[in-house]
């Protein structure tokens, strides 16, 4: 039999090291440039500019190049679209023809997320 013992209360008796396993994973954060709220990164779109200067949007957030991004919503991309947000945040002037393509490549992507929902 354990006498002696001088911890008389089990519960919230602060121990040191006990659960070293306890890991909350964090999720990166970044900012819109529709709307310029911060967000978890998986529930914004990237647009990537290549190091030799091609635009476009990265769904795998893997490609190498200076990103900017933009929130899943219309609103945000019309937003960022208008004020020359991309441009400004990628550091380079975005042909009208591109801008139309990346807004229709993330309305795209934007109707298959809805789709899967
Ligand atoms: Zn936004």
């Amino acid at each position: 039999m354990a006498t002696g013992n001088k911890n008389p209360a089990g519960a919230g008796a602060p121990k040191k090291d006990s659960q070293p396993k306890k890991k909350t994973k964090k999720i990166p954060e970044r900012r819109c440039i529709g709307c310029g709220e911060t967000k978890p990164k998986p529930e914004l779109i990237r647009v990537v500019r290549s190091p030799d200067g091609e635009v476009s949007i990265d769904p795998t957030g893997k490609k190498s190049g200076r990103g900017a991004y933009i929130c899943r919503k219309s609103t945000c991309l019309k937003r960022a679209f208008k004020l020359k947000q991309l441009g400004r945040n990628l550091n380079c002037e975005i042909p009208e023809e591109v801008l139309e393509r990346l807004s229709e490549e993330i309305t795209a992507a934007l109707e298959t997320d809805e789709g899967t929902k």
